[in-house]
């Protein structure tokens, strides 16, 4: 029998399993304790739980499906790992440390079909999606590492912000997201949660019907369609009026903001007159949108693409505040790791095929 990772079951479906196999439902929200709140590397770790559910849970359950396989920690404290799934796929997780807290971005695909053609990611084609399981288990492997080392830290925010479309593995997105939003488990509160987007403008709508509340971002990064085609290709399919259509649809329903990421192109999309097209693009719904401007970090797969000047960047912001847009440059974090996303798998990926 295959066994599935325990991660993988919110507190209805643990609470339903336990009980169809004659446990009570106070024996269930005692093993999710131990799961979420003690976190424990094995069953047998649950010591007030009887011997016979321990014996169920390890009979068809799994605990520790990701293993570290490898690690690179920057200056600032920002950690990329590289987890081994269990069919041998790499995937990336990055732990940063802000002021506000500790923030783990995790990763929904192997591999990414969006083909933005900046990332290092997007080179190498989605493989599969990930399980609802496997994209809890990363923040559990990440609070793991911060429980062994002592200091108190505790995973407080979530960018669904690593490699994949999430809203291309909605399912198991949301279902994840409702594991890690429990408030009897990790409970990390939904404000502190953003997933981004590429602009997948029908997701973005049922997202907006779905009780999820946490916060979402869209990855604009060019303000017509003629430039965003050259460097995000799934704007052919969902273009910009689509996914402002969408937004409306989304600000109207949930009176949330929206953040619109916006990585700045030396050359390409960063002057003048985009930030004034980028301006009239919104100017509808400016009052619930903030705007996020990414310094772009170059790889060597992409040598077409470098990053603006700090003077460029600075007058583009200058352009949007000037129109009362709400907007920041995004501080970056683990400049001197492989800290673009995607860059320390694919360079593994490449060394493994090599
Ligand atoms: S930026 Fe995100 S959506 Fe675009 S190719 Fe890379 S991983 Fe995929």
């Amino acid at each position: 029998m295959k066994k599935e990772s325990i991660y993988g079951l919110p507190l209805e479906q643990l609470i339903e399993w336990l009980q169809d196999h004659g446990q009570k439902k106070s024996r269930a929200l005692r093993v999710w304790d131990w799961l979420y709140r003690k976190r424990v590397a094995n069953f047998s770790e649950m010591t007030d739980v009887n011997s016979e559910c321990l014996e169920l849970l390890t009979d068809h359950f799994i605990l520790q499906s990701l293993r570290e396989h490898t690690s690179q920690e920057s200056v600032d404290g920002t950690i990329k790992f590289l987890f081994k799934l269990p069919d041998d796929n790499l995937i990336e997780t990055v732990l940063m440390r802000h002021k506000f807290g500790s923030s783990v971005c995790v990763t929904t695909q192997v591999g990414c079909n969006i083909g933005c053609s900046f990332c290092a990611s997007g080179l190498l084609t989605k493989h599969r999606d990930l399980s609802g399981s496997e994209i809890v288990e990363q923040i559990m492997k990440v609070q793991e590492y911060m429980d062994n080392a002592r200091q108190g830290e505790k995973v407080s925010h979530v960018v669904v912000m690593g490699i994949g479309e999430p809203f291309d593995n909605y399912i198991n997105v949301m279902d994840a997201l409702r594991i890690i939003i429990d408030h009897k488990g990790l409970a990390i509160p939904g404000r502190g949660i953003t997933i981004s987007t590429s602009g997948l403008a029908d997701k973005i709508s049922e997202f907006a019907d779905s009780d999820l509340k946490v916060n979402l971002a869209i990855s604009l990064h060019a303000p017509t369609n003629e430039l965003r085609e050259q460097i995000m290709k799934i704007n052919r399919v969902y273009p910009l009026e689509k996914i402002i259509q969408a937004v409306e649809y989304y600000l109207a329903k949930t009176k949330r903001r929206i953040t619109l990421e916006y990585i700045l192109l030396k050359d390409l999309n960063d002057q003048r007159e985009h930030a004034l097209q980028l301006v009239s693009l919104i100017k509808n719904i400016q009052q619930l949108i903030n705007i996020n401007l990414i310094p772009y970090n170059p790889v060597d797969e992409h040598p077409q693409y470098q990053r603006s000047d700090h003077e460029t960047m600075l007058a583009f912001y200058d352009v949007l505040k000037k129109h009362g847009i709400n907007c920041s440059i995004r501080l970056e974090h683990g400049r001197d790791i492989e800290a673009a996303c995607g860059q320390l798998r694919s360079k593994q990926v490449k060394a493994n095929q090599g």
